[in-house]
């Protein structure tokens, strides 16, 4: 994926390195960390929320001092502002084609845990989208934990330990399609119906809710590839290894050895690659209506 040199999102807020905001309980954190084993992926803020909200929080986040990162900090940083303007420059003019003004989020890299309007959240839970102050959270040091924990590959000829550029950038992509879905106001209305749901139902809504951010990443990349012309030969394969590696039957399978679908929230790997795939051939947000299909 070729990235340098396009225009970087002034929507970002760097609170990395800062003392930022510890978080309280080792038991608490092992309850983190067993939520995470199974769900490591784009957690539902819901749930974010439930599992962070008995954390404690000690301290406000600071501004990152820019000579305190390291190197890998600083690419990280120009990377994840690249990206959210491709999200800028694809989704304006979709919401304007609509009759719409598309109200960007902001992004917040911190690392260890960070202060949302969600609650305290923990690096370790992976990145999210906070519906209710509209920003996207992420540990650019997830981008590491890809490849050395849940196995997704690297950009051949690159000696980074990250995961391939595609795949972190999907990861991106995926959360922003989270704040489509807040503005089109998809969001409040799967949150009510779940209100009124069983906890099945519930989790149905939520796996075509998460189904739908990854047909929008798709749609993200189709309009990024006619603007940009970004893709590089296996681009797509890894952001495909990505999306089967945090399909919830594999991080379910990985953590239990057995698939309980009721439980699911985030499809399976091959309904998560299936909907990307749609958004990503089609570009077309009618297209990604994860509500009326069946999944
Ligand atoms: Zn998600």
């Amino acid at each position: 994926m070729l990235w340098k040199g396009r225009r970087e999102s002034g929507n970002v807020e760097d609170q990395r390195g800062g003392g930022g905001v510890k978080a309280g309980g080792i038991s608490i954190l092992g309850l983190v960390v067993a939520f995470v084993a199974w769900k490591f992926f784009g957690a539902d803020p819901q749930q974010t929320y439930q599992a962070t909200k008995q954390l404690t929080t000690q301290s406000q986040p600071q501004q990152a001092n820019p000579e305190s990162l390291t190197a890998e900090q600083k690419e990280d940083g120009a990377f994840v502002k690249t990206v959210l303007a491709d999200t800028e420059d694809t989704w304006t003019p979709i919401f304007q084609q609509n009759n719409m003004q598309y109200k960007a989020p902001r992004l917040v890299m911190f690392t260890g845990a960070v202060r949302s309007g969600c609650g305290t959240a923990e690096s370790a839970m992976g990145p999210f989208y906070c519906p209710a102050d509209q920003k996207v959270y992420i540990d650019t040091n997830f981008f590491r934990d890809m490849r050395q924990q849940m196995g997704i590959s690297g950009d051949a000829n690159s000696s980074s330990k990250q995961a391939g550029d595609f795949a972190k950038a999907y990861v991106i992509a995926h959360e922003v399609g989270h704040h489509v879905q807040n503005l089109l106001g998809i969001s409040s209305q799967v949150q009510q119906a779940r209100q009124q749901s069983s906890k099945v139902q519930g989790n149905q809504l939520s796996v075509r809710q998460e189904l739908q951010a990854d047909c929008l990443a798709g749609v993200w990349a189709n309009h990024t590839q006619e603007r940009t012309n970004f893709l590089q030969q296996g681009d797509i394969e890894v952001a495909m290894d990505a999306a089967q590696k945090i399909g919830d039957d594999y991080l379910q399978r990985r953590a239990t050895g057995q698939v309980v679908p009721d439980s699911f929230t985030h499809g399976t790997s091959a309904q998560r690659m299936q909907w990307f795939q749609t958004g990503f051939k089609s570009g077309d947000i009618n297209q990604c209506d994860t509500f009326k299909s069946s999944i």
